[in-house]
């Protein structure tokens, strides 16, 4: 192409690719570390695969040594949404994922091969792009959306491949007088990479994750700088991960069928690429059928939504720790205390590789454990944190009764295995504890006497009665248990069979109905924690009201 043409194509002042190059030298790094980065489009959301995938990247890096950076890939301007920015930055601070380089969520950027945002790097990409034309790398393309369009068309029509290769490629074998001319008519063209590659050879791709593919080479000239002077995706990752040293690149799998294109770029270029690992995306289970998590009918595909109901950060970080790396479940019961990030996780061992499954019910038993060695002051504070934000009415109250609500926290828990594991997040804590409260305790009578049938009303209350009158919160465990069995005996609840058997109408039920018959009138519930800690935090005015209530 003449320098004329050249001109033509980048009128405004570029660096020199060697000026550029000089400013970003390589990045130097320990032996063995990585460089790894996450790289969102602002898009405003952030799905959860995006924490898996950064966590998988962020976890390579800082545990070789080496570097984890954030950039912003709005090269899709269109797309672009405000605040964007802050919501990744806040999920990758909320979930302790440190970025040693990047961008704040101000849009403020620190680290050395600044900008870290695309739309800022418009020069550096221009200036490669016409180097790239220099070489006869790279033409221009003016074809119409209709022209493309119709090209399409045809292509399906002869059930051929889509996109712009082979003869389809018109304008890769425009002559300098023919694009002098469409210049001189005031077309504006967009720049295409000239693939030099053949459908029909074979690529060997070693992807991190899914080990050694075998791909067809591409030969789609895929446009890499568009009609508004921005770079591709294609070709921007390009030039940022060669000029900011990316070492390992973990993307999504919808990059898979690309990776030829990008590993020719960058051979095209004359620079190393990185090593690729591609995230399939993450499923879950509907009706018995795997399907890929999405973000429009699933809530739980938006972060958000863990920190709406509560997920301790913990939880969830350990939970993806777990679907990473299987072996993550030994590690941790091999080191019950030790901070979850010190987890030696292992990329070349990554589990569920074609797809992990999103499972709540694994979920929430990794929170139950985690919260339940949390001591009552944490659960308090972190669920008044919680409710300050998602449940004001609920914070208000935390924080009128700071002390009884430890206290209500605080039964069964630090008892080793045994603890209690009924809160797996702090969305749990409102429901589990409002039977404390009065005004929030309002089962009727009859409702009572529901969950106690088949038992007899008028042996549930002397029960209730002859139990008020003697319950003493000095009581241990085991003299308030004695009480229970001895007023249980006198009202015919017997302890075992043989009572039963001596007299079976007379037998109203076991000592356990006798408890059932206490614990339903004092919390309204089944299954509350251990019920003579229960009553001992409650006081001895609310037990014995209820009781004869
Ligand atoms: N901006 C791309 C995306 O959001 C990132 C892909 C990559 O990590 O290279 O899908």
């Amino acid at each position: 192409m003449t320098p004329e043409i050249i001109a033509r194509l980048f009128p405004n002042p570029l660096p020199s690719v060697a000026e550029i190059e000089a400013k970003y030298p390589p990045r130097r790094l320990p032996e063995g570390a990585k460089a790894t980065r996450i790289a969102p489009s602002p898009t405003g959301l952030f799905h959860i695969g995006n924490l898996y995938a950064a966590l998988v990247a962020e976890r390579a890096a800082h545990q070789s040594g080496g570097i984890f950076y954030i950039r912003v890939e709005d090269t899709d301007q269109k797309r672009a949404v405000d605040g964007a920015l802050k919501v990744v930055c806040d999920a990758l601070a909320h979930y302790g994922m440190r970025a040693d380089e990047g961008v704040d969520a101000d849009g403020k950027d620190y680290g050395p091969y600044a900008p870290y945002t695309q739309s800022q790097r418009r020069d550096i990409y221009q200036a490669y792009v016409k180097s790239l034309v220099e070489k006869g790398l790279a033409y221009p393309c003016f074809c119409s959306a209709e022209d493309l369009d119709m090209m399409r068309k045809v292509q399906e029509k002869n059930a051929q491949r889509p996109g712009y290769y082979g003869k389809y490629a018109k304008c890769r074998g425009l002559t300098d007088a023919e694009i002098l001319a469409k210049l001189d008519a005031g077309a504006q063209p967009i720049i295409r990479f000239k693939s030099s590659g053949d459908p029909d050879r074979r690529m060997v791709v070693k992807d991190l994750f899914k080990g050694e593919l075998n791909l067809p080479e591409n030969d789609i000239d895929q446009v890499i700088l568009k009609s508004d002077g921005l770079p591709s995706y294609h070709f921007a990752h390009v030039v940022d991960d060669h000029l900011m040293g990316t070492t390992h690149v973990t993307r999504a799998d919808e990059w898979l069928s690309s990776v030829t294109t990008h590993i020719q770029m960058f051979v095209a270029m004359g620079w190393k690429p990185p090593k690729y690992g591609h995230i399939a995306p993450l499923q879950k289970l509907d009706n018995g059928n795997r399907r890929k998590l999405s973000k429009r009918h699933d809530p739980e595909a938006n972060i958000m939504y863990f920190a709406e109901r509560g997920y301790p950060r913990d939880a969830v970080v350990e939970y993806l720790l777990n679907l990473i790396n299987a072996q993550f479940e030994d590690w941790r019961k091999a080191n019950p205390d030790t901070p979850a990030f010190d987890f030696p996780l292992n990329m070349g061992k990554m589990s569920n590789v074609a797809g992990a499954l999103f499972d709540f019910v694994k979920l929430n038993s990794i929170s139950r454990e985690i919260v339940a060695r949390l001591t009552a002051g944490q659960v308090y504070d972190e669920t008044l944190a919680w409710a300050r934000q998602y449940a004001p009415d609920f914070a208000r109250r935390m924080a009128d009764n700071r002390r009884y609500l430890i206290d209500i926290l605080d039964i069964e828990r630090h008892i080793g295995a045994k603890s209690r594991k009924d809160l797996a997040k702090w969305e749990d804590v409102p429901p589990e504890v409002s039977y404390f409260f009065d005004d929030l305790f309002t089962m009727t009578h009859n409702e009572k006497m529901t969950m106690l049938a088949p038992m007899d009303e008028a042996d549930v209350m002397a029960v209730a009665r002859d139990f008020a009158a003697a319950y003493d919160p000095a009581d241990d465990k085991d003299a308030w248990f004695d009480k229970v069995r001895r007023i249980a005996g006198a009202h015919g609840f017997a302890a075992d069979m043989k009572a039963y058997k001596a007299s079976p109408a007379a037998f109203k039920g076991s000592v356990a109905d006798a408890a059932k018959i206490l614990r339903v009138l004092v919390t309204g519930s089944d299954k509350s924690p251990d019920l003579h800690a229960v009553m001992r935090v409650l006081g001895r005015e609310a037990v014995v009201r209820r009781l004869n209530g």
